[in-house]
């Protein structure tokens, strides 16, 4: 079965449940114009941001590293890591982005991807095509064909059965990992506290099973204070159509517990230590930027991919992964300049449906024209 035929199964299951969560909690709405509010003011102080989370990650015990590429936030990892280990991540864009996943390997350790899509794609050895849902290119058919070649392990191509086989066998990985790497939906400055939505239970395991959890994500996950981070995760769920979400986890530190004395000390019985890894790789120059400051809004929902006609048309090839489909344009621009985005932001035909949709009211299609611009007239 084709490309085609996986994302109009996908976006016929989506976009009306959106559409529907949206209509029936309409407050929804104004909790994505407080989000957007709390992101724009993040951007434009980024770097103050910055050091209140570096502090307040500081005093719960954790550590804290700002890594200007994927370069610089490997070589922390690999310090932390080691080799040897058994590594468990979940499902993470930014370690995508840099190539995470790869050097861990190459540096001895046994990694595996828990999220079912991201899982599907490591066994297959192909490309993530979806921020949210990044096997949503494969059929359930070619999906139960990877897991049978890849794990030797016998499933019917039904979706149901093809999470509970591979829940086993991620779960026997998880119980015996000693690094569980996250990202973050949102970051509460003020706190440290991470806040991650998910509906699998493997981000909860991954980030309180191993004895060392390390959160990898990017400067812009920062949000003023925990309420607005935990408004950011609920608006996530809602806008990706999978609202409420089974779970909204928070870790803020190392385990820890106040049960002699009502003296809070480390660590208890999850993990001992707890890193934040915040990958610049473009994104502060993009915050001072003044057209493509307002990509940094984005809440990664992917609802702009399934109303982009270019993206359903066209698939992966529109964006460099993980970064497709109209935010994936804008992120290509942020990550790996605008030479690499150019040529997919030449794609767009300026429809406008992603600017309608997306809960930041981002206005897509004007970021992506002054890519277009920028790749058409700077010089080479
Ligand atoms: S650009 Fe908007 S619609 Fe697209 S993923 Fe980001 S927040 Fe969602």
């Amino acid at each position: 079965m084709s490309w085609g035929e996986a994302i109009e199964r996908a976006r016929l299951a989506i976009v009306p449940r959106t559409y529907q969560i949206l209509s029936r909690f309409s407050y929804l709405a104004d909790l994505a114009r407080e989000v957007r509010r709390a992101r724009e003011e993040v951007v434009k102080n980024l770097d103050f941001y910055l050091g209140q989370v570096e502090r307040a990650v500081g005093d719960l015990g954790g550590r804290f590293y700002l890594a200007q590429d994927g370069e610089e936030a490997a070589e922390v990892v690999a310090k932390v890591v080691g080799s040897g280990r058994l590594v468990v991540l979940s499902k993470n864009n930014v370690a995508v982005e840099t190539g995470l996943r790869r050097r861990l390997a190459e540096w001895g350790n046994e990694v595996w991807e828990t999220d079912l899509g991201e899982f599907l794609i490591q066994l297959s050895g192909e490309e993530p095509s979806h921020l949210l849902a990044p096997a949503v290119h494969m059929t359930r058919e070619r999906a139960a064909e990877v897991v049978r070649e890849k794990l030797n392990i016998a499933v019917e191509p039904d979706a149901a059965y093809i999470a509970r086989r591979v829940g086993e066998f991620l779960r026997g990985k998880i119980i015996k990992a000693d690094v569980g790497i996250t990202g973050a939906n949102a970051i509460a400055a003020d706190t440290g506290a991470v806040v991650l939505v998910e509906n699998e239970g493997n981000i909860r395991l991954v980030s309180s099973l191993p004895r060392v959890h390390i959160v990898y994500d990017g400067v812009e996950k920062l949000m003023p204070n925990l309420t607005y981070a935990f408004t950011a995760a609920v608006v996530q769920s809602a806008y990706a159509g999978l609202y409420p979400p089974t779970y909204i986890n928070l870790s803020a530190g190392p385990s820890s517990t106040a049960d002699v004395e009502m003296v809070r000390v480390t660590p208890a019985q999850g993990p001992r230590e707890f890193h934040m890894v915040l990958v610049d790789n473009g994104r502060r120059a993009a915050a001072r930027d003044p057209e493509l400051w307002e990509a940094l809004l984005c809440v990664r929902c992917g609802r702009c991919h399934m109303h982009c006609p270019i993206y359903l048309t066209a698939g992966p090839k529109f964006g460099v992964p993980p970064y497709t489909g109209p935010m994936g344009v804008m992120w290509t621009a942020i990550t790996r300049g605008v030479e690499a985005a150019g040529p997919h932001a030449m794609s767009c035909t300026h429809a406008g449906n992603c600017r309608l949709v997306c809960p930041m009211s981002i206005d897509i299609p004007k970021v992506i024209r002054a890519v277009k611009r920028r790749y058409i007239t700077e010089p080479k």
